[in-house]
């Protein structure tokens, strides 16, 4: 198995799938050996990656040149890339639901889908479930949205059901922007059926026929690999008309984003798949009730559909059985920044900070971490003092910070926390979409505030300032962009105050 996706292919996986292509056929062993394209394994930092499937054995940082070192390996040689340790807590600790397939199966072939288990919950739930069962096992598997908010997928998938018959719709939220995450680009890519699947048993569950899928445009390989696989589910009769010869048709669409991180917000991605400017627009109406042109319109997130057909084929009774009290299943992340070990995990609800980061992720390389950032722009930061905090949606709450879609990005004792609070708020001063007033010139005015500090300009009304100012920012803005702007600001000076402090000048 050679990783094909975007992390791997930047390290030049493909001129090593190439050679290792070439060793079979120079070394004679077309016979035994097949070099198979697969999705991404989850240790991207250390890619390229080659996993040989019969002896569990894996690769790492793979050159061209060891390909046919690789090869012979097989024949009792000696392979000259080093060997990763299947049995490190980074691989070992993890608990593989949405990504149970990654890496194990080529995203290009439907057949390996299949059979890999793949439609047979779409299968299932045609011929068994009536929708209302269907949205029953969702909610009793105690699912919650993976896009960030936590909504229970059950209660969204049963407004949009209770809803009048008529025209109705399934999104998939792909617009993935956080800084530092790409988790859904990585399930995309390695398995885009299986999103395709959830999205057909949701449409099934809430009586819609047609879908859209809105990746954003930075996500080509994705893009292309769902192309391919929504041709191939409609020619193997599991999309498109009468699936599984029953009176259930559903079809799938591409919408390509243009690069606004605001179009993952749920109206604004609306707007932009109707063809308009990705603006938020106020709620209520919840797209639930009046989503693509006024009609009914379910939207979850690529992990969230990810997870669908698992809990159909398993019960919700076993799902239910992993992660916490009011957080159940797993949770993928992107483990990025300064730890040793970077790349995607997925780790059962519960888990502590201290796990993923100490363990799992191998701690800082000479160092001591000082904060965890999780929920991207929209989160915050969680210092060393909390690491034992459980991975949930309320526990990351609590500490001021939030799940969001899963990016966690480590920090050691030489980041400066003012600076990562201004990098953050720059971020959201260019994604900011500019429709209301609070969240347009509030992220400016925050943005010129941490500059000031910086800069040894600011004084302690400025800080009493600052603070006003987030918290206005924060009521009063329309969308959760601007309402979570401040998030990253706030968290630092709950927890790295003297930093700020030291940053002032005397005086008031
Ligand atoms: Fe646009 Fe910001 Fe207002 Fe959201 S909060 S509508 S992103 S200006």
């Amino acid at each position: 198995h050679c990783c094909t996706s975007t992390g791997c292919r930047a390290a030049n996986s493909m001129g090593v799938k190439k050679n290792l292509e070439a060793a079979v056929k120079e070394q004679g062993m077309s016979d035994r050996v097949q070099v198979v394209g697969v999705g991404c394994m989850g240790f991207c930092g250390n890619g390229p990656l080659v996993e040989i499937d019969s002896q569990e054995k894996l690769y790492e940082q793979v050159t061209p040149n060891d390909a046919g070192s690789i090869i012979s390996a097989l024949n009792g040689g000696v392979a000259t890339a080093a060997e990763g340790d299947l049995n490190h807590p980074f691989f070992a600790r993890q608990v593989r639901i949405v990504r149970e397939t990654s890496g194990k199966i080529d995203p290009e072939k439907i057949e390996e889908y299949i059979a890999a288990g793949g439609y047979q919950s779409l299968y299932k739930v045609i011929h068994d479930f009536t929708p209302q069962q269907v949205i029953e096992e969702i909610s009793n598997s105690g699912l919650r949205g993976r896009g960030g908010a936590g909504y229970p997928t059950g209660l969204k998938w049963a407004t949009v059901a209770k809803m009048p018959p008529g025209q109705k719709f399934v999104v998939c939220n792909g617009d993935e922007g956080d800084p530092g995450a790409f988790m859904d680009r990585s399930v995309l890519e390695s398995d885009p059926h299986r999103v395709l699947e959830g999205m057909a048993i949701a449409a099934y569950a809430i009586g819609a026929n047609e879908g859209y899928i809105y990746v954003r445009a930075e996500y080509p390989l994705a893009i292309e690999r769902l192309e391919t696989a929504i041709k191939q589910a409609k020619r193997y009769g599991v999309l498109g008309s009468q699936i599984f010869e029953s009176n259930f048709d559903f079809k799938v669409n591409i919408r390509i984003g243009a690069g606004a991180f605001v179009c993952g917000e749920e109206t604004a991605l609306i707007a932009s798949i109707e063809g308009g400017r990705g603006n938020p627009r106020p709620r209520p109406p919840y797209p639930a009730q009046s989503g693509i042109w006024g009609n009914p319109t379910l939207i979850n997130n690529v992990e969230t559909f990810a997870n669908i057909a698992v809990i159909i084929r398993e019960g919700a009774e076993w799902y239910a059985g992993i992660g916490t009290e009011k957080s159940k299943g797993t949770k993928i992340f992107a483990l990025t920044g300064k730890v040793q070990n970077n790349g995607l995990i997925e780790v059962p609800m519960g888990i502590t900070l201290r796990e993923i980061v100490e363990e799992m992720g191998g701690g800082i390389p000479g160092g001591k971490v000082k904060a965890v950032q999780t929920g991207g722009p929209s989160g915050g930061c969680i210092p060393a003092s909390l690491l034992d905090t459980s991975v949930d949606y309320e526990s990351l709450a609590k500490v001021g910070s939030m799940m969001g879609s899963g990016g966690m990005v480590v920090m050691d004792q030489d980041t400066s926390m003012v600076e990562v609070a201004r990098f953050y708020m720059e971020f959201c001063r260019g994604e900011t979409c500019g429709k209301c007033i609070p969240c347009r010139a509030g992220t400016v005015q925050m943005y010129q505030a941490l500059n000031k500090i910086l800069h040894g300009e600011a004084t302690e009304i400025d800080l009493v300032k600052l603070e006003e100012l987030c918290e206005m920012v924060k009521f009063t803005s329309l969308c959760g962009l601007g309402q979570s702007a401040p998030n990253p600001v706030l968290s630092t000076l709950r927890y790295f105050r003297d930093e700020y402090l030291a940053l002032l000048k005397p005086g008031v």
